[in-house]
């Protein structure tokens, strides 16, 4: 194959992806190289919840992030015919005393009132959760799965998509760069946790966390809300939900264990009893790409300057992707600044 192209993107994760289909909306050619495995973007729940924690701290930012992510989602909706976020209410169960006297604090708090209810809510009959219920607002869930295979199509139809592993050292970085006949003026690793491997931003201080997720199907109705305990509960059509996820710091295997399984199952039926006849249909683990100071990594290798990554997304991906993708791109075609907390310039 002979190509020349303005971006080669290695990975077709959530990041990969957006990064392209954006790229792709301004007019540039791009090409996507995915190992098509089962991937953290797969995996995800897909939750984008503004206020989380014990502390109940609204994410930074979000008054930028969550619009964009919305905006986003419904564009690719309506091009796709396919509507991939759903806006569902999340219930938080209120665990103790600390928690309801941290909440109360920040209805205080004007800026808080967008996102939580100010009234404590009762629990339906079937959920233990004598200190109430907090509703909280503007929650919901992209569908991962559909949107990525739909993107996948989409950059298959044009020619843009090839299956397969990018190797290291078939890039050669003289001149121009190309790997396998393909000339690209810039690469952008997008490899999730996978960039560890990658020889040029292996040095960056990812902070990698595991993940497992469980799907269930339940032969009696389940009640409509996504509730938060400590994990999260996601119903979905048919009586199905998933529930999750482990978060095991520096664990980078991508295999379900008996032992989260049952974690998992245990503190769902302490808050949820009645679900317990419910069959498991799904065991799925994945890594999170989490970074150590908690912010993506984007930007500029320090040394091959037709190097870029974006990555870092954390356990946020969902919420992040659509604002970074657009704020990246602004800063490759217009050399418009990162912004500093994400720029890989912040480390040394
Ligand atoms: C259990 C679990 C639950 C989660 N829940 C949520 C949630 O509810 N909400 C949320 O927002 N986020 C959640 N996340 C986090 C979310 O998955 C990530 O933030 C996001 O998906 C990261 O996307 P990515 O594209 O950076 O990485 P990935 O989705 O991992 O994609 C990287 C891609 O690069 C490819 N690749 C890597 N190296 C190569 C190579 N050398 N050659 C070719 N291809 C390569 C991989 O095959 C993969 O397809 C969860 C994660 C896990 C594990």
């Amino acid at each position: 194959m002979l190509k020349q192209v303005d971006y080669l993107i290695i990975g077709q994760g959530l990041a990969g992806s957006l990064l392209a289909w954006e790229l792709i909306q301004r007019n540039y050619k791009v090409h996507i190289i995915d190992q098509q495995q089962e991937n953290a973007s797969q995996v995800a729940a897909g939750l984008i919840n503004p206020v989380t924690g014990m502390r109940l701290v609204k994410n930074e930012n979000i008054e930028t992030l969550l619009p964009c992510a919305k905006q986003q989602y419904q564009a690719l909706s309506h091009f796709f015919k396919n509507s991939f976020y759903q806006e569902k209410t999340l219930l938080r169960i209120v665990r103790n005393d600390k928690e309801l006297k941290k909440y109360q604090q920040r209805l205080q708090e004007p800026s808080y009132l967008d996102f939580l209810n100010t009234e404590l809510q009762t629990p339906s009959p079937e959920l233990i959760a004598p200190l109430g219920l907090i509703q909280q607002k503007q929650t919901g869930t992209l569908d991962t799965v559909p949107l990525l295979n739909q993107l996948k199509d989409f950059f298959q139809k044009k020619q843009c998509y090839q299956a397969t592993t990018f190797d290291y050292q078939d890039l050669s970085l003289e001149n121009d760069l190309s790997w396998q006949g393909i000339h690209a003026k810039k690469i952008i690793f997008c490899e999730g946790y996978q960039a560890i491997n990658n020889p040029w931003f292996q040095y960056l201080p990812f902070q990698l966390a595991k993940g497992e997720i469980l799907s269930f199907r339940s032969d009696i109705p389940i009640i409509p809300q996504m509730l938060n305990y400590g994990r999260w509960f996601i119903p979905s059509p048919n009586q199905q939900f998933r529930i999750g996820a482990t978060f095991e710091n520096n664990v980078i295997d991508t295999l379900p264990t008996e032992k989260a399984k049952n974690d998992l199952i245990a503190t769902l039926h302490k808050i949820y009893p009645s679900i317990k006849s419910a069959q498991l249909t799904n065991h799925q683990a994945n890594i999170r790409p989490t970074t150590l100071d908690k912010a993506p990594f984007i930007g500029q290798h320090p040394k091959h300057k037709n190097l870029y990554i974006f990555n870092g997304f954390g356990s946020k991906g969902s919420l992040k992707i659509p604002f970074y993708s657009q704020h990246f791109i602004d800063y490759l075609a217009d050399n418009t600044p990162l912004d500093k907390r994400v720029d890989i310039n912040r480390v040394i």
